[in-house]
């Protein structure tokens, strides 16, 4: 499917639209502008993709609001080269504002179904994330250590095991919450340190998972 003009006007009135819900990153507002949306969703929705709301991608899943996007990318302060870990790639879409921002990005799904589209997806429209099949409650310990980690589902904790894959002066951004969730921002300090801020209440589909991690 195509990207049109019409497409791009819709994308710059959405723009608009999360910037005067708060967001000033210029970096981010401008890989929301550059990104086709619409082509990540089923082409018979190709209407919705420029509202700033979330919308059914299948598996029971959503691609984020595009206003959360932003929130929480403009949350990890990417630096161009950071290595970033993403739980829970969806549409992919998070993962491409990402790759726009020039992280080095690494992203997990549990849904194999979900993994196996968007891996034949995003080549096709110039993106290549580095992209794995599994839980990411576990992380990608063979990966790590990260620069930043997103979580882009609702976790009833922090997970430890994504704590300890943090480079110490690292970001990890993660809505904590059962039904809604507050979306927590962590810097590591040391080994043993972190220090934790709290930006407000958000509602995320529910991390999967076996919880193994959980303490
Ligand atoms: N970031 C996505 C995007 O840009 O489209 C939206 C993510 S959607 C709100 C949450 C995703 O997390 C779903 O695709 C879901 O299957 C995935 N997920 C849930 N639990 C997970 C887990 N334990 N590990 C990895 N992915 C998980």
């Amino acid at each position: 499917m195509l990207d049109t003009y019409k497409h791009k006007g819709l994308r710059k009135h959405l723009v608009t639209l999360v910037r005067n819900k708060g967001i000033t990153d210029e970096n981010v507002l401008s890989a929301i502008e550059k990104i086709p949306r619409h082509l990540f969703l089923d082409s018979s929705f190709t209407e919705f993709a420029y509202q700033d709301k979330p919308f059914p991608i299948g598996n029971g899943q959503t691609i984020s609001q595009p206003y959360t996007v932003a929130f929480q990318s403009e949350l990890l302060m990417i630096k161009k080269g950071d290595k970033v870990l993403e739980v829970g790639t969806g549409s992919g879409y998070q993962a491409c504002v990402l790759l726009e921002l020039g992280a080095k990005v690494f992203t997990i799904e549990r849904q194999r179904a979900l993994y196996m589209k968007t891996k034949e997806f995003l080549p096709t429209i110039g993106y290549r994330p580095r992209m794995f099949y599994g839980d990411g409650y576990a992380g990608l310990p063979a990966y790590a250590p990260f620069d930043k980690i997103i979580v882009t589902a609702g976790a009833p904790i922090i997970p430890e095991a994504l704590k300890s894959q943090l480079k110490i002066g690292g970001i990890l951004v993660v809505p904590v919450g059962d039904d809604i969730q507050t979306m927590i921002s962590l810097v590591r300090k040391s080994e043993t340190e972190f220090v934790q801020n709290e930006h407000g209440n958000f509602r995320f589909v529910p991390l999967l998972g076996d919880r193994v991690d959980e303490k």
